[in-house]
């Protein structure tokens, strides 16, 4: 497979050089060549087979030429080590737990299947790399836990002093071996800017091989499919679900309908996005995109105002706007309305969301609302259906607005209990890029 950038002004790379470069030299994101279609009978008799073997068919075409069946087979299998379960809310709306792995979000699978294969393509260089990320709680735990003892790989994670949550901040600084937490004493965009900063520099980059764990890579992007051949799995409905999923930067519903071009039966997919609501308005204004200064949000992972991966979105449905908002509905959902509806689930249901899963939960409802009698404009006509939202953190990440809306501490699960026997370990910074710079260069 090969992959061209979607500002078509680069040559098309292998998936090799994809991963390894992450963007094309013109900016612009990479896209697969063509979108391989899968064997009727896989989707048939999907159950059948276990999520490694899931993992590998859906995978292999993407990966073909860049790496061997059997590496493929290996980074598959470390990739989905942990349980992706389907639970069932209550009569209509599912839950696809997105956060049993190492750091308790969606966002581990993408990152273990991207450090691995940075490690496997970078394993006859005796060049080390330095993967640097800039972190405002999430991203920087999956990746210091996906890299976590690669070979040849160090991970340098900037994150801002006092402004991550206590188990984030554990996830982060407890790693130890090649990953080093750098604690700033700044914002999250001081953080990104060092980080742009060190990758302009170039003394820095003649130094040391920089690389960026950005959420836009291939290798991070396109693993993440495979949440949606799993919630397949375990749908035992006779009509195909709908699914809704909390989106920031469109990456894991982009993968989503990929896996639906390839053949992979969904109804319908909701964007559920919160206060910023770049793409509800693109939907309600027919087509018209329009960027927008990202607003903080309870359910912070989703606070982008320029969605990066909404490009490859258009992309798959060749830009046509009909095609897209067949396909795709979007909503907007408050903080107001995340809490209640935290709130409500948590009193009729028994079961506890976190805020991106609670925002995911009312837009699939608004959905169901609007359109679940009949919609005449999809083929076959289905009634009152019965969806899927994704759960992709786990609340115990989010403990002041769940406790908030609950009233209920939330309780804390067996696998993060051992963060708190551990020692935080960071090295204190100041927001100077010099200060990154100067680190940087005196390591040995
Ligand atoms: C990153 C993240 C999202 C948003 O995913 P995108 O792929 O950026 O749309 C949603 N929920 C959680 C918990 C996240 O960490």
């Amino acid at each position: 497979m090969n992959y061209y950038s979607l500002n078509r002004q680069s040559p098309t790379v292998s998936f090799a050089e994809a991963a390894v470069k992450g963007q094309a030299p013109d900016k612009g994101l990479y896209f697969p060549e063509h979108i391989p279609q899968l064997p009727a009978n896989f989707i048939q008799d999907i159950r059948q087979y276990s999520k490694e073997e899931i993992g590998f068919l859906v995978m292999k075409p993407y990966v073909a030429g860049s790496l061997p069946d059997d590496v493929l087979q290996k980074i598959v299998k470390e990739t989905v080590d942990f349980e992706f379960p389907l639970v069932q809310v209550n009569a209509t709306n599912f839950s696809l737990e997105l956060f049993h792995g190492p750091t308790l979000a969606f966002k581990d699978v993408g990152a273990r299947f991207m450090s691995r294969c940075l490690g496997y393509f970078n394993r006859n260089s005796n060049n080390h790399v330095t993967v640097l990320v800039a972190t405002s709680g999430d991203t920087g735990g999956a990746v210091a836990n996906g890299f976590l003892g690669v070979e040849g790989v160090d991970v340098v994670i900037l994150y801002p002093s006092g402004k991550v949550s206590p188990v984030q901040e554990l996830q982060l600084t407890t790693c130890g071996q090649n990953i080093t937490a750098l604690e700033v004493d700044g914002s999250f965009d001081d953080c990104q800017a060092m980080v742009k900063q060190a990758f302009a520099d170039a003394a820095l980059n003649e130094k040391i091989s920089l690389t960026s764990a950005n959420s836009i890579n291939v290798a991070r992007w396109l693993p993440q499919q495979l949440y949606y051949f799993f919630a397949f799995q375990q749908w035992q409905e006779t009509t195909p679900p709908v699914i809704s999923v909390p989106s920031g930067n469109f990456g894991n519903i982009c993968a989503g309908i990929l896996a639906h071009i390839s053949g992979l039966p969904v109804q319908h997919f909701v964007a559920a996005c919160n206060a910023n609501d770049v793409i509800p308005s693109y939907f309600t204004s027919g087509g018209n995109y329009q960027p927008k200064q990202a607003v903080a949000t309870l359910s912070n992972a989703m606070d982008v105002g320029n969605p990066s991966n909404f490009i490859r979105v258009l992309e798959l449905f060749g830009n046509q706007f009909p095609a897209v908002s067949k396909a795709v509905s979007a909503y907007s959902v408050d903080d107001e309305t995340t809490l209640n509806t935290i709130k409500d689930v948590y009193e009729a249901d028994g079961y506890i969301l976190d805020p991106h899963g609670a925002v995911a939960y009312h837009a699939l409802c608004e959905y169901v609302k609007d359109f679940g009698v009949i919609r005449t404009d999809y083929e076959p006509v289905i009634h009152n259906p019965k969806g899927i939202f994704l759960e992709t953190a786990h609340p115990v990440k989010f403990p002041e607005a769940v406790e908030k809306a609950t009233g209920q501490a939330v309780p804390v699960p067996d696998n993060v209990k051992h963060l708190f026997d551990k020692e935080k370990q960071s090295i204190k910074m100041s927001a100077s890029f010099n200060d990154l710079k100067d680190w940087l260069m005196s390591r040995k």
